[in-house]
């Protein structure tokens, strides 16, 4: 993983005011050897493929892969994918589309999983 942020060339010390944030939300993914190019923000749970170049900002809960980074699903809370109606098969919760990204359904729906072991009952 690695974070660009610069944007200015040679004596960085005498332009310490010219850092820029890079901003990461709480349950954010980063998967290996992917870039944040400066000054953007990755949203509340969202998910960053391993050797993705993040360019701009990331919706909460977005699935983001690829160069330039493009966003391809939404993720859970849990790390599994969403359906395409914003319904998690594994955990069953439910979103909502905002502004921002996604906000988790108080409903739950869909399907849960059964468990792949039983645990001895
Ligand atoms: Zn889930």
């Amino acid at each position: 993983m690695a974070f660009f942020a610069r944007t200015f060339r040679f004596d960085y010390r005498r332009k310490m005011d010219q850092l820029r944030p890079t901003l990461v939300k709480g349950g954010a993914g980063i998967g290996a050897n992917a870039t944040v190019v400066c000054c953007n923000t990755l949203g509340r749970y969202c998910f960053i493929g391993a050797g993705t170049v993040v360019t701009k900002n990331v919706p909460d809960y977005a699935l983001v892969v690829g160069n330039p980074g493009h966003q391809i699903g939404w993720m859970c809370e849990c790390g599994e994918r969403l359906t395409d109606d914003l319904n998690c098969l594994t955990c069953a919760k439910s979103y909502e589309k905002t502004e921002i990204g996604l906000h988790r359904s108080e409903k739950t729906r869909g399907k849960i999983n059964q468990p792949l072991l039983s645990r001895g009952e």
